[in-house]
């Protein structure tokens, strides 16, 4: 079974923060009223990723990141699975994430990609007994090539290692 990898929205596929006067650094998009700026280099960024990682949604987008962005980022798939969160969505921070990932995480190795990672997302990931692997964005540059070689990395070590044990 691949590691789960929980896929954040703003800041990581929509860009915000850019500055005004250089070109933005993505096509602009309406999503239920409000323009987001959305990188859509990222689409193949994520589809390489799925070959490695179970994605998931992880985002206060909830269902409408499967509207939207499978059609916007031309991904292979027309939907991913989608956590929600019951109205507890917070634009400071991303501790209210913290239960339904780890609810939807189980057991499993699962790695998280999110702008706004603070202390309880990452106390999360040191108490966990499965491996956990967080990863930043800077919400103006979003999901780039480093953070994928990062993602691949730590599941190709998390292979190997399981290959090896008895
Ligand atoms: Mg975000």
């Amino acid at each position: 079974m691949p590691p789960i990898l929980f896929l954040d929205v703003d800041g990581v596929i929509s860009l915000f923060g850019f500055p005004t006067s250089d070109p933005p650094p993505g096509r602009f998009h309406w999503v239920d009223g409000v323009v987001h700026c959305i990188d859509e280099t990222c689409g193949d960024r994520i589809a390489c990723l799925r070959e490695r990682f179970e994605l998931v949604w992880a985002t206060g987008w909830e269902e409408k990141a499967n509207e939207y962005l499978p059609h916007i980022l031309g991904l292979p798939v027309r939907e991913l699975p989608v956590l929600t969160f019951d109205g507890r969505a917070s634009p400071r921070s991303a501790h209210w994430k913290v239960d339904a990932i780890d609810e939807y995480a189980g057991e499993r190795p699962a790695a998280w990609v999110d702008d706004n990672l603070d202390e309880a997302c990452e106390r999360w990931a040191r108490e966990r007994a499965a491996p956990t692997l967080l990863v930043r964005t800077e919400p103006h540059m979003g999901l780039g090539d480093a953070e994928v070689e990062l993602l691949l990395r730590w599941e190709q070590d998390l292979t190997r290692a399981q290959g090896e044990r008895p």
